[in-house]
């Protein structure tokens, strides 16, 4: 891990200090930031963690999730002063400043000492310090790295630990990603003996799907998943009225990809969501395919090589025939032709 002093130096006395994540927060955006404020408040500073758009109900159980404030951007004015009077902003798990979305103006005029810590590809430099690491699974490693060299291990608590552990484990796929290193292990070891109690963690995010969810699940298998067995290629559409009859609600979704992926012989995957009139879409792959920069050339996207997303303003039907046609000319490379 790079020096950290100048870390070290700022947060030597009691800062006014913002904690913020990338919009539509997963468990290991929020669960950096939430692992980050328990540390940064048992030090003695004023911390609010600051969330650009709501997140999934499953979330809801991490300790310091009451304490979060989701910015409204028709009434911005609250979470505005906090932005403009903080010492010092965290953003977490995000490195370009369009991934907050509509509180992108807001952050970008912060006058506050920006600090990023993330291992997303290709980050914009608009901070003033900057951990960074494509290899780490997920920005929770990162920040358990930062505390214990700070710190020393002593210091995380359960909370912080649970936090934590749950961003390494849903951004390894439950430690089954190419990205689940020996040094994963070794930390979730780690945090397991702090305190991190994996078995509940599992359950409260795996495990407590609505009826609803589930039987879209079956819906979706049966009625919606589109296969190109030739091109090694599976996706969902899934349009606004299908969420309706299901009352789907934030996060219903997600996972949902991965089943497409699951198919022997399938290697790239895709779901297209249809949002208050944009599509967003979620890209995974498997081995050398790389769709983040799939997604950065045609999708206003970006990610990781195998798991990416991003979206459009078409509708549902032309993103999927222009998703089509780029698969049916190899831009995915999932065929060696
Ligand atoms: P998900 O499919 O779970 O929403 O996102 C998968 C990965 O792609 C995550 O690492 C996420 O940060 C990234 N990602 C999703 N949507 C976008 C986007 O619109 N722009 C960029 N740059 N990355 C995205
Ligand atoms: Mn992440």
């Amino acid at each position: 891990m790079k020096d950290l002093s100048p870390i070290k130096e700022l947060l030597a006395s009691p800062k006014e200090i913002v904690i913020t994540m990338h919009a539509s927060p997963d468990a290991d955006a929020l669960g950096s930031s939430l692992g980050l404020y328990h540390f940064l408040k048992k030090k003695g500073h004023s911390v609010r963690v600051i969330a650009p758009t709501e997140y999934p109900n499953f979330l809801s159980w991490m300790p310091g999730h009451d304490d979060v404030l989701v910015f409204d951007p028709k009434s911005p004015e609250m979470i505005s002063e906090y932005f403009s009077h903080a010492e010092l902003v965290f953003c977490l798990d995000f490195s370009g400043l369009s991934r907050v979305r509509e509180m992108e103006h807001v952050l970008d005029q912060s006058p506050a000492k920006k600090i990023i810590i993330d291992h997303h590809l290709n980050p914009e430099d608009f901070a003033d310090f900057m951990i960074w690491d494509t290899k780490a699974a997920a920005t929770a490693e990162l920040i358990y790295e930062m505390i214990v060299e700070t710190d020393g291990r002593a210091v995380v608590t359960e909370n912080i630990a649970s936090c934590l552990y749950a961003g390494i484990m849903t951004d390894t796929g439950s430690f089954k990603h190419s990205n689940t290193t020996p040094k994963v292990h070794r930390i979730v070891a780690d945090l397991i003996e702090l305190g991190a109690n994996n078995a509940h963690i599992s359950h409260a995010i795996y495990d407590t799907y609505s009826l609803n969810r589930l039987r879209f699940l079956g819906y979706a298998l049966n009625e919606l998943l589109e296969v190109n067995e030739e091109m090694g290629v599976a996706y969902f559409a899934i349009s606004s009225s299908d969420a309706m009859k299901y009352q789907l609600k934030k996060g219903d979704t997600e996972g949902l990809v991965n089943y497409a992926l699951s198919i022997d012989g399938i290697v790239a995957a895709a779901l297209f969501k249809e949002v208050d009139g944009e599509i967003k879409i979620s890209f995974r792959s498997f081995g050398d395919i790389e769709v983040n920069k799939f997604a950065e050339n045609y999708f206003d996207g970006g990610g990781h090589k195998n798991a990416a997303g991003g979206h459009t303003f078409e509708t549902l039907k032309n993103t999927v025939t222009t998703f089509e046609k780029l698969i049916s000319q190899n831009v995915l490379k999932t065929k060696l032709k």
